[in-house]
């Protein structure tokens, strides 16, 4: 794009509300450019609990209009990416001296209820003493409920938006940082500098997104230059990740002593996904980091439920990312708003700057929706809603056609073992044949890297999905890295950043 011709809408952040615009916007034909400065979903929005819901808890807060959205969209989400999406059902076992069972089962009638769920199950009760999610358990729980709400791949749900906003025309730049943004003759001068050369430009915009999550007062501040900014409470969650405590698919909801909650989750099939803490945070978002303090609260609380206690010994890997709640003045961590904030900032005859404050992978494509009402008045244009229908890249197989998606995976690629057809499928939906194509047998998956990961599936990382390091394809493309060495990744890196330039020298 020259600099005579502004794009419609320049998007700084590259996670799930960055995406999420980016692609709503672009199938309505505006011209899009989103500006990542590391990888798509570096920030927040792989550091989730990964759960597509209503949020229970919040219900404690009143927060109806939150839930009530989040609860309409989890059936939404999960038509649409059947693949990274799909329905688990909460083990909420009820505790003497904690919330008396009449307002759990309130919390959940309404919870059935207020959120048009179609297909998924309803709440029920659960006699401990004899169902198997008691066995795990202390025999100290004679009762339960047991609920739905979604599990979502986050990283892959925020690869995916970008995906399918780039092939409705984006222009997606990872490891792309916004450094400068003025007003200039009615659009936006904005200036980034990308993270491999270190070279800088300017591109024009007709109207700026700041969709930087922790950092989107930064942005304001630093890159936009405006003064006494201080919009979000800035929230730090953390997770454990231990060998697997149990078999049961149903997750667990545990209430604490201290009035709070933690989810133990079945994860990446060997693996229990134990969190998250709630504690304000100063500094940096990107170095945030698993406390002393945590491992032990989390460690503690699980430990309060399971009859083999939670040890720092089980711990195989933990995360933090920092929520960017809007700050509205709530005394404790986990009492500010959860819902999301959207402002407009538009003096007469300038260039519009439009902010995302707060918000949760839920409601992501609701808050696109929102977005693209605001930027469609400032733009002038009026245009349909339509995401609400469309699948996601892979995505286009109904709710409860996984099992048969595997099995015509497996028949047509017969050498692949059956847990790696089902992860290729879990990942990349309808798209594993694309990744697997021209594989004919066992030695065109290429390169080995360890575990189940081939080259082929590297390469289309990098080619379809702006993969550009281990860390990529490791930690947010596929959770490879809890089976891979440290010299199997680094074995990956090596690969990848030869093949990266490989890429660059026959492009140049
Ligand atoms: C512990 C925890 C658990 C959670 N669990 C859930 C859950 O189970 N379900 C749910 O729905 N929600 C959950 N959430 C909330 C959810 O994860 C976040 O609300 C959401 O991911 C925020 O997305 P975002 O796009 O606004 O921010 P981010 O994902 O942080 O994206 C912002 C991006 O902007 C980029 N950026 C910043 N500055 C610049 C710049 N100058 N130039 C270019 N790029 C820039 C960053 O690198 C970053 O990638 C959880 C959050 C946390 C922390």
């Amino acid at each position: 794009m020259s600099r005579a011709e502004p794009c419609d809408l320049f998007i700084v952040g590259g996670g799930i509300n960055g995406c999420g615009i980016a692609r709503d916007a672009a199938g309505r034909g505006f011209s899009v450019i989103l500006a990542e400065m590391n990888d798509l979903a570096s920030g927040t929005s792989s550091w989730s609990t990964k759960l597509i819901h209503g949020g229970l808890r919040y219900l404690e807060y009143y927060e109806f209009r939150l839930v009530r959205e989040a609860l309409m969209e989890r059936e939404v989400l999960w038509r649409n990416a059947p693949h990274i999406i799909w329905p688990m059902r909460f083990v909420l076992p009820h505790a003497e001296g904690l919330r008396p069972a009449w307002l759990l089962r309130l919390g959940l009638f309404l919870y059935d209820h207020i959120g048009g769920r179609k297909l998924l199950p309803a709440t029920r009760t659960l006699d401990m003493r004899s169902d198997p999610a008691g066995r795990p358990l202390k025999p100290l729980f004679s009762r339960a409920f047991e609920y739905s709400d979604c599990w979502v791949n986050d990283a892959r749900l925020v690869v995916l938006n970008a995906r399918d906003a780039a092939e409705r025309g984006a222009r997606v730049m990872t490891r792309t940082k916004v450094i400068g943004a003025r007003r200039e003759g009615g659009v936006w001068r904005i200036s980034i500098e990308d993270g491999g050369t270190g070279r800088i430009r300017e591109v024009s915009a007709r109207l700026l997104v700041n969709a930087a999550g922790p950092w989107v007062d930064r942005v304001l501040s630093e890159t936009v230059g405006q003064n006494d900014v201080r919009n979000v409470r800035l929230v730090q969650g953390s997770h454990i990740v231990v060998r697997r405590k149990f078999d049961d698919p149903r997750a667990y909801f545990f209430q604490n002593r201290d009035g709070r909650i933690i989810f133990a989750i079945p994860y990446e099939e060997d693996f229990t996904l134990i969190g998250t803490t709630d504690q304000d945070y100063v500094g940096d978002p990107a170095k945030a980091s698993i406390s002393e303090q945590e491992v032990d609260y989390l460690c503690a609380a699980a430990s309060e439920y399971f009859a083999v206690p939670v040890r720092r010994e089980d711990i195989a890997w933990t995360y933090s990312g920092v929520r960017p709640l809007y700050d509205d003045g709530a005394s404790k961590a986990q009492e500010a708003t959860r819902d999301y904030v959207l402002t407009s900032d538009a003096p007469a005859g300038q260039a519009p700057l439009l902010n995302v404050f707060g918000g949760k992978i839920t409601t992501y494509r609701r808050l696109a929706e929102a977005m693209l009402t605001r930027i469609e008045a400032h733009l002038g244009r009026r245009s349909r809603p339509w995401t609400d229908g469309a699948p996601l890249p892979g995505g286009d197989f109904p709710v409860d056609g996984f099992d048969a998606l595997v099995a015509a995976t497996q028949s047509a690629y017969p050498f692949l073992e059956p847990a790696h057809a089902r992860r290729l499928v879990r990942l990349y939906g309808t798209r594993a044949r694309r990744l697997l194509e021209g594989v004919t047998g066992p030695a065109d998956l290429g390169v080995h890297f360890g575990a189940d990961l081939y080259e082929a599936e590297v390469r289309y990382l990098m080619k379809e999905e702006w993969a550009v390091t281990s860390a990529d394809v490791l930690w947010r493309r596929t959770k490879r890295g809890l089976k891979l060495t440290s010299d199997q990744a680094a074995a990956l890196d090596a690969y990848m950043h030869e093949a990266g330039s490989r890429a660059g020298t026959e492009a140049a």
